[in-house]
């Protein structure tokens, strides 16, 4: 995977490529701080699996270690060994454990990892009992009703029956997963929690972590010695239909091509989906499905042009969208105007809303395909969204 490069917003470099999403490491620090501030004495850890969450880890994990992280997840070994080249002193955890034959790498590269099954905790452990010299100490997974990873209550009784299968294997942490943590009225909530805590009660102390974004905002209970926040730090709605207190990290930029007058009923874009009646204007953005701008968005997405929020209408294309832009000045619509796909008055979770997803998938879409552009931490002010 190439780096995110250059930090450069050079008018001309941005015409070349069509959506523009502008990360702001400020705000993405004062994300940060906020989460380790209301948790504290628990430590806050940073999750930067999946490049950061599209947002590009070598820029975004050093941001976070400046703004005082010291502890972080990963999903994968590979993950792990990159995060480690821009982490040197951190502390990583990886949360799909080791397959056979990887114990190796974990050890070479000091990434901690999650023991997710008895198979991992057998290969871990045989390479803890090798000739391999101090390794490093292992959180362990108990699943509390994701079933996804983790030992289920079974597994748990058995390893509680048989110690010697942990023997030479430091525990550091025992964590857990919630499944419905972003309704905060679920009692699925609730009851995790309290079979996480007499499942890690079986097993002996060790410090224990549930918490993803929205865990957080369940209460202390659920704090415990560790947080693992991800789509939060990155600017996402931990608390869903309450007000976002988090700061605004991502804005997506298009570029007016065209700008055209409509004055007789005609149709918009490809399967003529749309129908507009003239007289109106409609403004073709240089953003399509190859930008990561989902095609979801035919038909229900929305910009932001000048403050005022237009919708998206007919079909995405590859690398063109169509706003009808009817109730906006027009010189605000002329060709090389940028329009605002994330930002202005059309927040990450609403856009991603719009395309019937989440801001975790809008993200880790958008990051991959459109050029990242980079805020350091002295350019800008966190902007509360
Ligand atoms: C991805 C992940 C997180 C972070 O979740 P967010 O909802 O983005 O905060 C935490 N824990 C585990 C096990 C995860 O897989």
């Amino acid at each position: 995977m190439s780096p995110a490069e250059p930090p450069s917003s050079n008018g001309a470099e941005v015409a070349a490529r069509g959506g523009i999403l502008t990360i702001d490491l400020a705000a993405l620090s004062a994300n940060f701080r906020l989460l380790k501030d209301r948790v504290s004495p628990a430590i806050c850890a940073a999750v930067i699996k999946a490049d950061a969450y599209g947002l590009g880890v070598e820029r975004v994990a050093p941001a976070l270690r400046r703004a005082g992280c010291d502890t972080f997840f990963v999903a994968t070994l590979d993950e792990g060994i990159t995060a480690r080249r821009l982490l040197p002193g951190a502390r990583i955890l990886v949360f799909h454990g080791p397959m056979q034959g990887e114990p190796e790498a974990f050890h070479r590269h000091r990434l901690i990892p999650v023991l997710n099954d008895p198979a991992q905790i057998e290969t871990w452990r045989g390479f803890c009992n090798s000739d391999a010299g101090e390794t490093p100490p292992a959180a362990l997974h108990l699943d509390s009703g994701m079933n996804r990873l983790g030992l289920s209550h079974d597994q748990v009784e058995r390893l509680a029956a048989h110690p010697d299968r942990l023997s030479g294997i430091e525990i550091g942490y025992v964590m857990s997963h919630l499944a419905c943590s972003e309704e905060a009225d679920n009692p699925m909530n609730a009851v995790q929690l309290q079979r996480f805590n007499d499942l890690r009660g079986m097993r002996g102390p060790a410090k224990a972590s549930i918490a993803n974004s929205s865990g957080i905002f369940l209460g202390p209970a659920y704090h415990l010695d560790l947080i693992r926040p991800g789509i939060a730090l990155y600017g996402g709605n931990p608390t869903p239909g309450r007000p976002n207190p988090m700061a605004q990290v991502v804005r997506l930029q298009g570029k007016i091509v065209q700008c055209r007058r409509v004055d007789t009923d005609m149709t918009v874009g490809y399967g003529a989906t749309h129908k507009i009646s003239g007289p109106g204007r409609l403004a073709t953005v240089a953003v399509g499905y190859a930008d990561g701008y989902l095609r979801a968005f035919s038909n229900t997405g929305f910009a932001s042009v000048g403050g005022i929020t237009v919708p998206i209408v007919g079909r995405i294309s590859m690398d063109l969208l169509t706003l009808d832009v009817s109730n906006v000045a027009p010189e605000l619509t002329r060709p090389g105007c940028l329009v605002d796909l994330i930002g202005g008055s059309v927040s990450l979770d609403a856009a991603a809303a719009a395309a019937g997803t989440i801001s975790y998938e809008l993200l880790t879409s958008l990051g991959v395909k459109s050029r990242r552009v980079y805020l350091s931490e002295s350019f800008s002010k966190a902007v509360p969204q």
